[in-house]
This record gives structure tokens, sequence and C-alpha cells, in this order.
């Protein structure tokens, strides 16, 4: 299902990002009115995230922030190898 894939990869990209505590919230419910779930919601389990036009931010100063980012200049290395 394409939109499952959407969801997956959606919290998979905020867990790279540092947001470790992200979680798949149910926004909707289908004809048997069962839960749904469409949508992705951003948690950090070191600060209070912040959305800002709609991008998620940490606070200033967050350990997960820096890890992504390490994990982000680790990955920039390898491509250029
Ligand atoms: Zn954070």
């Amino acid at each position: 299902m394409a939109r499952q894939r959407n969801i997956d990869s959606r919290l998979f990209e905020l867990q790279w990002l540092g947001f470790d505590a992200s979680q798949v919230v149910p926004q909707g419910r289908d004809e048997f009115g069962q839960f749904v779930a469409v949508g992705v919601r951003a948690r950090c389990s070191q600060c209070a995230v912040v959305h800002i036009n709609g991008l998620a931010c940490h606070e200033t100063g967050c350990p997960n922030a820096a890890a992504a980012q390490r994990r982000e200049q680790e990955a920039e290395v390898l491509d250029e190898v």
C-alpha cells in the first residue's frame, strides 16, 4: 500500500534526523470504525520538538540534533568516496 510506505519512509526520515520518539498516529477511521494510521508525529526523547512552517526542529543544544548532524556529515563523506 503506497500510503503505508510513505508513512514508513517518513518515520524513518524523522528517526534519521534524531526524532527518536516519533510515532505513527491514528488520525481517522475506516468504514469499519477502525483507526487507520495516516500521520506521523515528530517527537524527540531529549527535547520539546517545535514545528516551524511545518518543519520539525530540535531545541538548541539537543544531543539528538548533534548526533543527527554527525550522521549527516558522515553520510556526505561516504558519498564523496
Ligand atoms: Zn531533540
